[in-house]
């Protein structure tokens, strides 16, 4: 289904966004102050304005509160990102996405009634540092300062050719296992009696410490 987004900001995190929002297909406005980024992305995105999102009436002129997604993916400037934010949610833009610089610009953001807030640099140095000290762990999404959601590959002939059940992550590990992806598709919650195979990644939600005991168990 097309869905309509609006970026303001097209540095490298909303940039990367535009471009792969239009490849899959999205309808994108992106707003840049800067005419030099706007030149960049005026053949990429749908449409592409220059414009200086603090200014109310310039976003209420962009019809902005007709946008079902808003990403505020300005960098540095803390103080346009949080106002700019604020005005797309009080103009009724029922999803606003900003990016924050660090934990005190996420908190302020989400207090303004952002509906999500990304961290794209300490995110990715969370993801590769996983990569780098584990082979087992491919992929990994913090869900809260505790929790996350991994993707383990299933490398250990322990775990070979068994059923979930007999498994039991739940019980052994404290994980859940939400989906088994597997030579590309995947398997959404799968049943207790599905085997896990050689190769399979698991898509667990547990304590971060229990991925890690999971992890050290894999290898
Ligand atoms: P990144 O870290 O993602 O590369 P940057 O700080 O380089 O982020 O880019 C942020 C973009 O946001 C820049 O292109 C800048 O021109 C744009 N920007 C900053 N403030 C405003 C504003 N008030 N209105 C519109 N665009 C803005």
């Amino acid at each position: 289904m097309k869905q309509n987004f609006a970026i303001i900001g097209l540095g490298r995190f909303g940039g990367s966004l535009c471009e792969t929002l239009i490849e899959s297909g999205q309808e994108v406005l992106a707003i840049d102050r800067d005419e030099d980024r706007i030149n960049e992305y005026m053949n990429i995105a749908t449409h592409a304005v220059v414009a200086n999102a603090q200014d109310e009436m310039t976003l209420r002129s962009l019809g902005l509160r007709n946008f079902e997604h808003v990403i505020v993916a300005i960098g540095e400037d803390i103080q346009a990102s949080i106002l700019v934010t604020l005005m797309a949610k009080e103009m009724g833009v029922p999803n606003v996405t900003a990016k924050a610089q660090d934990s005190y610009h996420a908190k302020v953001l989400y207090k303004i009634g952002a509906d999500n807030v990304v961290h794209p640099e300490r995110d990715m140095g969370i993801k590769v540092a996983h990569n780098l000290v584990s082979k087992n762990i491919l992929d990994y999404l913090e869900l809260s300062d505790e929790y996350s959601l991994a993707e383990v590959k299933v490398t250990n002939r322990k775990f070979f050719d068994k059923s979930l059940a007999q498994l039991d992550f739940r019980q052994r590990f404290g994980l859940n296992v939400v989906a088994i992806r597997r030579e590309g598709h995947l398997i959404i919650s799968p049943m207790a009696d599905e085997i896990v195979f050689k190769d399979d990644c698991l898509l667990l939600i547990g304590a971060d410490e229990d991925v890690e005991r999971l992890d050290e168990k894999m290898s």
